[in-house]
């Protein structure tokens, strides 16, 4: 925050120029590189900017301008004009000017323009007769009546434009361009009228009038619902209002050797270092943007007027190398002479974000720590999946949720089991389900991808596909599903098991036929940039992986470690959950032992397929965590072979069913209670996890097995259920006759609220914490992570929360009870390790939590791996405020920095 100041207005022009690029907050982004631009020499048309702290007084102030301020404006107009040698409102030569909003975060659109300012009927002769284009003069007079009208005085364009129809039709004109003079006369006599009209009032012919309530227009603009909203929506809080920004008008209109523009100082598609932008001859910047006129790629202004080619040329080596930045920037030619109105950031793309970085760290125009920090680390993301081929015609049938990235085809298959079946056999299909639920994670992970008719972006489809990296769209609900017909009708079409559809998970969109793919590039300047991130970093990245395949891939993304090694799935997959449904129903500890001894090679090859993947890197494996209920069948017909199986009443397994049945699972008899219930279960896992580790040694295959505990929350059960780990361990290498060194660290996981509070009782029992913040979001906010779907919107529109929790740590909450369980542990143990194994592992802000808090890891999904890298390394380079700011939980209110 800044003191307040008293001066309101900063000119920008030859004389001086009394604003810097830094002086956003104040002057808005356009304001202050106006004045940047004008300091350092380039043709910006002079004018003068008032600041965000007066669009605050004028709210303040009840929606008045504050006493004094058009004095000011006065004073400042008295400079333009005896700069630019015209006279505002003058019957000869007259000054115009523009009117223009401008925020210190650019809200592209939101606000909105009044341009030409000052024209009256007298005026406009003089417009007329100093242009020597009485047409000219009479089409800007009309565009100002029409701008003035509905920006300034809520006249609903349509009104304007109905009777611009009506005229065009009269005079024989089908293009606004076409109207001649004698028409434009008369639409600037309708367009009075309209004026009167609607307004009650005359159109001011009093320029000051005309002026100020433009300036009055652009403070109001800062409140109305459309600018809320996109504030909401971009997350924009902390900002003082809107600057207006009163500039010399420049005309790109005035004959074919003026025109207009947009350019960017290189490709922001894919970065590549060549100037690119579009310009159109005899033209106003609102008719690039209202598309009437399609315009000419930039480089063939060479045929039109190679000096001014040269000259933006050169404009654009002035700005890179003053900004050291990518620009985006505004242009227009009036009568041959070049002047810039805006430049700001320009916006890019991932794979542009990227090649710019490094380009300009070798172009020596910025460090390495820059570069990393230029990456918005979650738009790596648009590097690492396929993405559908650009130049392709897609044939959109409807359009789902975006629910998780990526690009995939196939074959519709309407069930998990047939899915497997189907890519067994060959082929690619796309797994098509109303919704899917836990039974079905083989099927899915076997798809090309997941398409669902109902269902948000928190749906089982969604979460579970965007762990893996998995194409998903979700919640098309113009898709029904005809499972006894083996089809789906959207839109009037119909899709067969035959039929092949293409989903686009950035966009949702769900295409007929199949759309071609591009595999993404891990080479090039996206190896470099990450080589640089590894270099900065202090976070190790480790991955959450439960097959060899994902844990292979997130080795290739650079993963240092599995963190989170879920059991759970491998017991889903073919007859393994025959067997599983056979130990749950077990009467005995007897029957229950003999179940679970034909587990143990299933979960033997699992493992040593992973330490194999992951040799010489460690691999935390989690015991068994989900309620036993959900791994029993709940459809009649699979209970009955279930029943059947085991030779047993199919009342019996209805019966268990029941009894397993819990009213909030999520609090139930999960984690490590399952092993305080059922010791034997932990003596299998425990078994396979040693064996496998010893076969692996013996084939010199380096295994770093870890065991993780879950859902700790008192060191009573982590004591008592580390010694039957320990006592399993050491009987597997006796039994094996193993006696060369085999060290299994056993840790657990904080993930109750409890367990942060006693970490330090817990510690003297673990040879590591892992942080389940998704438990520990749940538990410590009391929300149901599968729940809270109904409510959480109008948290976020009310802004009682500010994110989800479950995708962003909740610093100031749940931190707290992270940073708690860190200063206990290490308290007992200082070289306790740590990290985080929850979704929040592989959010850029909650990893630059993990940092400030002194983690040694954290563990996301293999995709996200590159994004947590390039955020450990942002949060390393980054200035040791922000983090600790991040990390500050005392201040109940933060406000949060924007710009
Ligand atoms: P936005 O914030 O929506 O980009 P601008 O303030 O840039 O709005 O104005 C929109 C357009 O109006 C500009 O792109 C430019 O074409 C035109 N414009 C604004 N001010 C002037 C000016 N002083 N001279 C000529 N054209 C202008
Ligand atoms: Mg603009
Ligand atoms: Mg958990």
């Amino acid at each position: 925050m800044f003191e307040k100041t008293k001066k309101r207005v900063h000119y920008f022009g030859k004389t001086k120029s009394e604003g810097t690029k830094e002086m956003k907050e104040l002057l808005g982004g356009k304001g202050a590189n106006l004045a940047e631009m004008t300091s350092i020499g380039l043709p910006v048309p002079p004018g003068f900017t008032i600041t965000t702290e007066t669009c605050a007084e004028y709210n303040e102030g009840g929606g008045k301008l504050p006493d004094g301020l058009m004095k000011e404006v006065h004073n400042h107009m008295a400079l333009v004009e005896q700069e630019t040698g015209k006279r505002f409102g003058s019957e000869i030569d007259p000054l115009l000017m523009s009117v223009r909003s401008g925020a210190a975060v650019s809200m592209p659109g939101m606000m909105d323009t009044v341009l030409n300012l000052g024209l009256t009927d007298k005026a406009m002769e003089g417009l007329a007769s100093s242009s020597g284009n009485r047409r000219f003069a009479l089409d800007a007079y009309r565009r100002l009546i029409n701008m003035f009208g509905d920006v300034v005085m809520g006249v609903d364009h349509e009104n304007f434009e109905k009777e611009f129809d009506c005229l065009k039709a009269k005079y024989g004109a089908s293009l606004d361009t076409e109207l001649n003079e004698e028409g434009l006369q008369e639409l600037v006599t309708i367009y009075k009228q309209v004026y009167l009209e609607h307004t009650g009032e005359e159109f001011p012919q009093d320029p000051y009038l005309q002026l100020e309530k433009s300036i009055e227009a652009v403070f109001k603009s800062w409140n109305i619902p459309r600018a809320i909203r996109y504030r909401q929506i971009n997350e924009i809080t902390g900002l003082l209002g809107t600057a207006v920004n009163v500039q010399t008008m420049v005309f790109g209109n005035m004959g074919e050797d003026s025109g207009t523009g947009v350019a960017f100082t290189r490709n922001p598609a894919t970065g590549e270092n060549k100037f690119y932008g579009e310009f159109l001859i005899n033209a106003q910047g609102e008719d690039v943007v209202a598309g009437i006129r399609t315009p000419q790629p930039v480089e063939e202004m060479v045929s039109w007027r190679g000096d001014i080619y040269q000259q933006l040329l050169e404009v654009k080596d002035i700005l890179e190398n003053h900004y050291r930045e990518m620009e985006d920037f505004e242009f227009t030619v009036e009568r041959g002479q070049l002047y810039i109105l805006q430049t700001r950031t320009g916006k890019r793309t991932g794979v542009a974000a990227v090649k710019i970085a490094v380009d300009m760290v070798m172009e020596s125009r910025i460090t390495e720590k820059e570069a990393l920090l230029r990456v918005p680390a979650n738009d790596l993301n648009q590097l690492l999946l396929p993405t559908f081929d650009l130049n392709t015609e897609r044939d959109v049938v409807t359009k789902g949720l975006p629910a998780s990235p990526g690009a995939a085809f196939g074959k519709l298959a309407f069930s998990a089991d047939e899915v497997v079946d189907r890519v067994h056999a060959g082929e690619t299909v796309l797994l098509v389900r109303k919704e899917t639920s836990p039974e079905d994670v083989s099927g899915m992970h076997a798809a090309a991808g997941i398409l669902t008719s109902t269902g948000g972006m928190t749906s089982h489809a969604a979460v579970v596909a965007r762990g893996w990296g998995k194409c998903c769209v979700a919640g098309a609900g113009e898709i029904v599903i005809n499972e006894a017909q083996r089809t789906i009708t959207v839109n009037g079409r119909t899709f067969t098991d035959q039929d092949i559809l293409s989903i686009d998970g950035t966009s949702g969109e769900v295409m007929a036929g199949e759309v071609p793919t591009q595999d993404p590039q891990l080479s090039g300047e996206f190896a470099t940039l990450m080589e640089w991130a590894d270099h900065y970093r202090e976070l190790q990245v480790w991955t959450n992986a439960d097959t060899p395949n994902d844990a292979l891939r997130a080795r290739e993304y650079g993963a240092e470690g599995i963190g989170l090694c879920r059991t759970e799935h491998m017991f889903f997959e073919g007859e393994r959950i025959k067997d599983m449904r056979e130990m749950i129903l077990a009467k005995s500890q007897t029957e229950r032992r003999a179940a679970l001894d034909k587990l143990i090679p299933y979960q033997r090859v699992d493992f040593k397929g992973i330490f194999t993947a992951m040799q010489g890197l460690p691999v935390t494996v989690r015991l068994l965590d989900p309620p036993l209920h959900e791994f029993l069948p709940h459809e009649e017909h699979a209970q009955v072979e279930l029943a059947n199986r085991l030779s047993v009443p199919v009342e019996r397994v209805k019966t268990r069913v029941v009894q397993l049945h819990e009213a909030n699972p999520m609090l139930g008899h999960r984690g490590c209670r399952l092993s305080i219930t059922y010791p034997e279960i932990l003596t299998m896992q425990v078994t396979a996890i040693t064996e496998a580790a010893i076969e692996c040694l013996q084939e010199k295959i380096d295994a770093r097995p870890e065991i993780m505990i879950p859902l700790v929350g008192t060191y009573k059960e982590l004591q008592l259920l580390r010694e039957k780990v320990e006592q399993t361990i050491a009987a597997v290498k006796e039994a094996k006759n193993y006696t060369a060194p085999l060290e299994i660290p056993i840790g657990t996981m904080i993930e109750i609220p409890r367990a942060a509070l006693t970490a330090d009782q817990i510690a003297e029992h673990a040879d590591f914490f892992s942080f389940g913040t998704n438990d520990l979001t749940q538990m410590t906010f009391g929300y149901s992570r599968d729940d809270i779907a109904s409510f959480l919107p109008d948290y976020l529109n009310q802004e009682i929360l500010e994110k989800d929790p479950f995708q962003s740590l909740d610093t100031v909450g749940v931190g707290q009870l992270v940073k708690t369980a860190v200063s206990k542990g290490r308290g007992k143990e200082k070289q306790l390790k740590m990290g985080i194994c929850g979704e929040h592992g592989g959010d850029p802000a909650s990893i630059a939590f993990c940092h400030g808090v002194g983690l040694n890891y954290v563990s996301c999904s293999p995709f996200r791996v590159p994004i947590a890298r390039l955020a450990a390394s942002q949060a390393a380079v980054k200035n040791q405020k922000e983090i600790e700011l991040l990390l500050d939980t005392s201040d109940e209110i933060k406000v949060k920095s924007t710009g």
